[in-house]
């Protein structure tokens, strides 16, 4: 990889600010390609624009509003001894919060100057200030615990500063979102109150760690990026160092699940924990461009294939598991319990625009704009005040976005990431203009000596129109780099995991002044090389039928299924817009039409798609039923859960295989179901869907969670008196990762006029995993019957399905 000499330091979509004693690097080398700060765009677009003010509106506000109330900020004066009092929050790692919303806050300002907030963050940093300890230190947790001698240290972290780092204090977790912080503030508003007191934490950190000193490896990755950032806006060489020091320490002999199994430069497969390891790949890109270091761009080059090979959904996110909140087996992606932390989708945005800033190549702008219009995008509401943790592809009304969490790294890397947005968009080489994305806006954009401004009309998400119009300051050769999505080209996404059914013919047309221009694509990008003049003007359409996807057959999850792609927007089917709220026993029809059609009035103004398909339902039998024909409506993935938990399905049947029919009329559905714990999970009780086995998480499942030690029950309350004698039930059992197992032992009731009584048993009450567990009793007449659960002293227990006969 050949890097210029002829390099700007700019921050990764951020801008640049040099005063002070802060020194600029001498012949720096960094990235080939460089960014378009986000402050050099303005967004004039009905789709981001809103989203970015609403960011600031609403977002902003309540997240401070729940770093106050939650007592994360209090931490922070009572380290400073502003305030008495133990630590007030549940998590070590709480002050990251604040210092990734003071990030998104300085983002903010910049497009949205605000002397109110500006004034917040300074009396903010000045209690964060006075939490630093005089020879740098800062983890209020630890500054807290040692004014009431040492107790209250939590137990996460180690007697001795920084030891139980690799393990879990996150000390340099919580540093690297202050340095991230601390560069976007000083960008912002040019005061040097927050750097500073980064400068001085790096300077103990630089003292502490070293190859003769401490040779500990961050736990949860994220300083390496935090530190480059820091040599970046200060130009000391001493920060880049430490970063490059941070992940050659890391590994051998550690943990798979913070990649610490491998030394970073010999790994060649995405694994663990999904944040960590995007986060550990931007610091290694950021290596691999600044000290053009190949032996670590060969690593993450290895690894974003093995995530495009295997591990990545169709919505862009990543992390199967919740175990590990991260990365599974190859083609292990479960739809109902995908985990796709927002935290991991903003992780692998930093890092595949970082590998196209590396290599100039579209494909990582593909994973990149797929993430951002669907997997990203769903993590935070309409309303800008509610999130989501994972980002499941599928539910049965059990997930719903949140106001805040106990462990809030989600919103608070919302609130940084929406108002750098406007970054993405564009990127400079020494020769050419790159257009990534395709968002209307005014653009003031540097090209060696010259200034172009650039005026884009376009209205993704409605249709594939785009107007360029390209006004250098002074006429010059230059190149015009236009990307050419995959979309456009018959590719549902990179890596091949994911195929649109069939091809599409019709090619994307380019005008230049008016006359077509034949197109030739060059790493994804159409190329116009040419003197270019005031007043030209570009137009591109790129045609949005709606395409059919479907999956590698190695995925389970979505085998017999399609999925339902418009230009970069992902397609579900939602509760409210489909046949009384059922949405995953629905099959679509093979043959079906699909017609894109924009309605003002839903979602804010939103396209859906309309198909048709139909319902099934099983019957008494065992057999399954396909329904009359119905009008099927989708809206974009991103969209869903606006309007309330319910349905929701991305991958859609075509198949009575993967449908999970309505059930038949069975006694167990025509009762009504009641628990010792509500929940909108009961409905997995009497659904007959019947799992694989005892861990399959694709299959609904009630449980008792977290619930241990307990009895327990579930009761079916029918119309009339029934005459029943058999009874089955399948348990749930998500050892040894997970929390539930199969329990000490169960019974049945039945009410005997007022009286529950146990059944007088014909067969012995088996507990067993991965199979019905049958009993037969003596039949009774009764109108309602319980089954009781006792769970495990130190486990709750769970239900797929409970059948009465
Ligand atoms: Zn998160």
């Amino acid at each position: 990889m050949r890097i210029t000499d002829n390099i700007l330091i700019v921050s990764v979509v951020g801008t640049i600010l040099f005063s002070g004693c802060v020194r600029k690097p001498q012949s720096a080398r960094e990235y080939p390609i460089r960014p378009v700060p986000f402050t050099s765009v303005k967004l004039t677009d009905n789709f981001w624009a809103p989203r970015i003010k609403k960011n600031a509106d609403v977002t902003i506000p309540i997240a401070f509003h729940y770093c106050e109330t939650t007592g994360r900020i209090k931490n922070f004066e009572i380290a400073g001894g502003l305030d008495t009092g133990k630590f007030q929050t549940i998590y070590p790692f709480d002050d990251s919060d604040v210092f990734k919303i003071i990030e998104g806050a300085s983002y903010s300002l910049q497009t949205f100057p605000d002397p109110k907030l500006d004034a917040y963050l300074d009396a903010l940093i000045y209690k964060i200030g006075l939490a630093q300890e005089a020879d740098g230190y800062l983890y209020t947790n630890r500054t807290i615990a040692e004014k009431h001698g040492g107790e209250g240290l939590h137990e996460w972290a180690n007697k001795k500063r920084w030891l139980n780092d690799s393990i879990s204090s996150h000390e340099l977790y919580n540093l690297g979102h202050l340095y991230e912080a601390a560069a976007a503030h000083y960008q912002a508003t040019g005061k040097k109150s927050l750097l500073d007191i980064a400068i001085k934490s790096a300077d103990l950190v630089n003292r502490d760690f070293g190859w003769d000193r401490t040779k500990v490896y961050p736990g949860h990755q994220v300083i390496e990026m935090g530190l480059v950032k820091l040599y970046r806006v200060t130009g000391d060489r001493k920060y880049l160092d430490l970063a490059r020091f941070f992940l050659d320490v890391r590994g051998p002999h550690g943990q798979q699940y913070n990649q610490a199994d491998l030394k970073p430069v010999d790994q060649k497969k995405a694994e663990g924990h999904a944040v960590r390891a995007t986060y550990m790949y931007s610091g290694m890109a950021d290596i691999a461009a600044i000290e053009e270091d190949t032996a670590y761009l060969k690593a993450i080059t290895r690894i974003w294939e093995d995530i495009v090979g295997d591990k990545l959904y169709l919505t862009g996110g990543i992390g199967a598991t919740g175990g590990n909140e991260g990365f599974a087996e190859p083609f292990e992606l479960p739809n109902m319990t995908a985990y796709c932390e927002t935290c991991a989708s903003i992780g692998d945005i930093f890092f595949n625009h970082r590998l196209f800033l590396l290599s100039g190549q579209s494909k990582y702008i593909d994973v990149l704009e797929k993430t951002l219009y669907n997997s990203m995008l769903s993590g935070v509401s309409l309303s800008a005040d509610r999130f989501f943790y994972p980002n499941p592809l599928e539910s049965n009304g059990q997930h719903q976005r949140s106001a805040w969490f106990g462990c809030a790294c989600c919103p608070s890397n919302i609130v940084r990431f929406v108002p750098a947005i406007p970054g993405y968009i564009y990127a400079v080489t020494d020769d050419a203009l790159v257009v990534n994305l395709y968002i209307s806006n005014d653009a003031s954009i540097t090209l060696g000596e010259n200034r172009i401004a650039v005026t884009q009309k376009a209205d993704f998400t409605r249709d594939g129109k785009v107007e360029l119009t390209i006004n250098p300051e002074k006429s010059r050769k230059f190149g015009l780099k236009l990307r050419i999505p995959g979309w456009a080209r018959n590719e549902a996404i990179p890596g091949g995991l994911y195929k649109f059914e069939d091809n599409n013919d019709e090619s994307v047309k380019l005008m230049m002044n008016g006359k077509p221009v034949q197109i030739s694509v060059q790493d994804g990008y159409a190329v116009i090389r040419r003197k270019w003049k005031t007043g030209d003007k570009i137009l591109l359409e790129f045609p949005m039928p709606v395409r059919k996807v479907i999956a590698d057959q190695r995925i389970s999850a979505a085998r017999d299924k399609i999925a339902v792609q418009r230009g970069p927007v992902i397609y579900c089917a939602e509760w409210p817009d489909n046949n009384s709220g059922n949405v995953l026993n629905l099959m679509l029809k093979k043959d079906a039409d699909f017609k894109a059609e924009y309605i003002p009035s839903l979602l804010q103004g939103t396209e859906v798609i309309k198909t048709s398909g139909h319902q099934t339902r099983r019957t008494l039998d065992g057999k399954v039923d396909t329904l009359a024909d119905e009008p099927v409506t989708l809206i974009p993935y991103a969209l869903w859960n606006n309007r309330g938990p319910g349905q929701m399905e991305v991958w859609l049947p075509t198949s009575t295989r993967s449908t999970h029919p309505l059930p038949a009329t069975t006694i167990a559905f025509r009762s009504n179901v009641r628990a010792s714990k509500m929940t909108k999970s009961l409905s997995a009780v009497n659904d007959q869907i019947e799992p694989a086995d005892s861990t399959d998480k694709s299959s609904p499942f009630y449980d008792w969670w977290p619930s241990k030690d307990t009895w327990e029950w579930v009761e079916y309350d029918f119309e009339k008196p029934l005459n029943i004698s058999r009874t089955k039930v399948y348990w749930f059992d998500d050892g040894p990762g997970g929390g539930c197992r199969i329990p000490d032992e169960w019974e049945i009731l039945y009410l005997n006029g007022n009286i529950w009584e146990p059944v007088t048993t014909r067969s012995r009450y088996k507990v067993t995993k991965n199979d019905w567990n049958t009993l037969s009793f003596k039949p009774v007449v009764t109108k309602s019957v319980k089954i009781k659960v006792k769970l495990k002293k130190d486990f709750s227990a769970g239900i797929y399905e409970w059948i009465i006969e």
